[in-house]
């Protein structure tokens, strides 16, 4: 499994390209808002002659799923996610204003529903799904126990943790997540989050202060 990683839109999101030996792809956290950037995304998967499979989504806010639509126009695949994270595709449109951005926004409908326990199938890997609600009720992180990666959405960064003050976020719950269903995963797992840099289990469980408290 090949992992490409791109940096989108305002709020710097990690959109990841998962691609398997036979060109088959699934995007995780599509998240590109400008025209360049969309471009690029859609490029990347034609210049490569892959297959779109899926896109699938560790939540639903906004950063994460600026680049649905263009998806859903250029290849037809709807995204899927946790179905506690559904309530925000109604509130999209207008979401942006929020945080300076004027236009309405677009986003297609799921095609279905992520839950706990799913394996998620690309050539011979596996994408495991783990709910890990507080930063958004649905959240959920992708663990690839063959290849030890980490995709960990805005619940687990390098030295912190995703903000719990958006809609139906919760504190005291991320952190019992990311205790409970993260930190029990292998020391020298690679964690690839929704923002910043990578980081691996082991340094987390040693430096992060939000699980320590
Ligand atoms: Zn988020
Ligand atoms: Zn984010």
């Amino acid at each position: 499994m090949e992992v490409k990683q791109f940096i989108f839109n305002m709020f710097q999101e990690n959109t990841y390209v998962l691609t398997d030996e036979e060109k088959n792809c699934i995007i995780i956290d599509p998240g590109c808002f400008f025209e360049e950037e969309q471009e690029r995304l859609v490029g990347y998967i034609r210049s490569n002659g892959l297959k779109l499979t899926r896109i699938i989504q560790t939540h639903l806010h906004l950063d994460h799923i600026f680049g649905c639509q263009v998806l859903f126009d250029g290849f037809g695949i709807q995204p899927e996610a946790h179905a506690s994270d559904e309530f925000f595709l109604d509130i999209f449109p207008t979401y942006g204003r929020k945080f300076g951005i004027d236009e309405e926004l677009k986003c297609v409908p799921l095609k279905s529903y992520l839950r706990a326990g799913d394996v998620i199938k690309l050539g011979d890997s596996e994408l495991h799904v783990i709910h890990t609600p507080g930063h958004s009720p649905g959240g959920v992180c992708f663990y690839a126990p063959k290849e030890k990666l980490l995709f960990s959405g805005d619940s687990l960064f390098m030295g912190s943790i995703g903000r719990t003050d958006l809609e139906r976020g919760n504190g005291p719950e991320l952190i019992r997540s990311i205790k409970e269903k993260l930190m029990n995963l292998p020391v020298d797992t690679t964690v690839l989050p929704g923002h910043g840099p990578k980081t691996t289990i082991g340094f987390e469980k040693a430096n992060n202060p939000y699980i320590h408290e």
